[in-house]
């Protein structure tokens, strides 16, 4: 069971802008083509963070929150970057469980139990209770927002993120499943926030912004798992309903998405009333080399320029507005 037990939609007030909130997972680099290894614990591509603050984020008056998993808030350089940023108001810091770098090491580490939410409970709240006081010791302030690695949510996960004084989480992918390695599974779930009841307290909800857009896409998750299944692949149906935009699956992500693809997603989810959107990217990202994602020096430009350029669209012609996540959680508590 994930968290949607005792949920209700959380709004903003019908005649409010929309919002966007830029969530970073924060973390070490590692080889995206291997397995999980606990000796990856490097975080030097921290240090490249304040870049995308001086292009992108000052300019636009945006605070993102970077979600920090056990390596970046263990080590001294990465601490002194963020709590920096921090104390000068240009971001907010949340928790970000990789389990396999996290302690207590008692697991074997493997594809099932990089899902914090596959391990035993005590053992997930072992890992929770750590990184939370590393957090709390090392930067000053308590985390509370959470987003899990993996978005391994368990059956646990809600109560034990709520003992430890969380008032949201951003873990939910909606119309996706992770279930070939073990993984949640989120196709009951859209992309509106909720809040929901968890431990005797009420928590947020925040899905990460994913979608469907072009003229099938009210099929769109039956859809797009047919084109998943072996014999569709082979057909290469995803890339051709993609390539026709008769149905695109599209991340807010510059990772994943162009700066046009972004564009299309959030119009087509506003139109179906999606009040709040959420750009997320990996830390490492903004160092040359980390992740598949940014390989070259061309690549990281045009990494930050579309997100300077899908947060000017979102602002001058879209009609938006930035948030934290708290301020947001405080806006939409104000509604309820
Ligand atoms: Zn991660």
């Amino acid at each position: 069971m994930l968290i949607k037990s005792d949920h209700s939609p959380a709004q903003l007030a019908a005649d409010a802008r929309p919002v966007l909130l830029v969530i970073i997972d924060t973390e070490e680099e590692f080889a995206w083509d291997r397995p999980f290894d606990r000796a990856s614990t490097g975080t030097v591509s921290i240090g490249a963070q304040p870049l995308m603050h001086e292009q992108v984020f000052d300019r636009f008056g945006i605070v993102p929150t970077y979600m920090c998993d056990y390596p970046v808030v263990s080590t001294g350089p990465s601490i002194a970057t963020l709590r920096r940023l921090m104390e000068e108001g240009r971001c907010e810091i949340g928790t970000h469980l990789h389990p396999w770098v996290s302690p207590p090491h008692t697991e074997e580490v493997n594809r099932f139990n990089s899902y914090a939410g596959n391990l035993p409970p005590e053992l997930e709240y072992e890992k929770l209770r750590t990184i939370t006081a590393a957090i709390t010791d090392n930067f000053g302030r308590a985390p509370t927002a959470f987003k899990a690695g993996r978005y391994g949510l368990g059956p646990s996960t809600a109560e034990s993120i709520a003992a430890l004084g969380y008032t949201i989480d951003a873990s939910v992918v909606p119309y996706s499943a992770f279930r070939d390695d073990g993984g949640p599974d989120f196709r009951a779930f859209d992309e509106h926030p909720y809040w929901f009841g968890a431990g005797g307290r009420s928590l947020l909800e925040l899905p990460v912004t994913t979608g469907y857009t072009g003229w099938l896409r009210s099929f769109g998750p039956h859809l797009f798992e047919l084109a998943q299944q072996p014999a569709a692949r082979k057909l290469r149906a995803g890339g051709v309903l993609a390539r026709s935009r008769a149905l695109e699956r599209i991340r807010l992500s510059p990772e994943m998405a162009s700066d046009a693809e972004m564009r299309r997603l959030t119009s087509t989810l506003r139109a179906d009333g999606c009040q709040v959107f959420s750009l997320t990217y990996h830390s490492p990202s903004m160092a040359v080399g980390h992740t598949p994602y940014v390989r070259s020096a061309d690549d990281l430009s045009r990494f930050i320029a579309t997100v300077h350029d899908y947060c000017a669209w979102f602002r001058d012609e879209f009609g938006g507005q930035f948030m934290s996540l708290t301020q947001l959680r405080d806006s939409m508590a104000a509604q309820r």
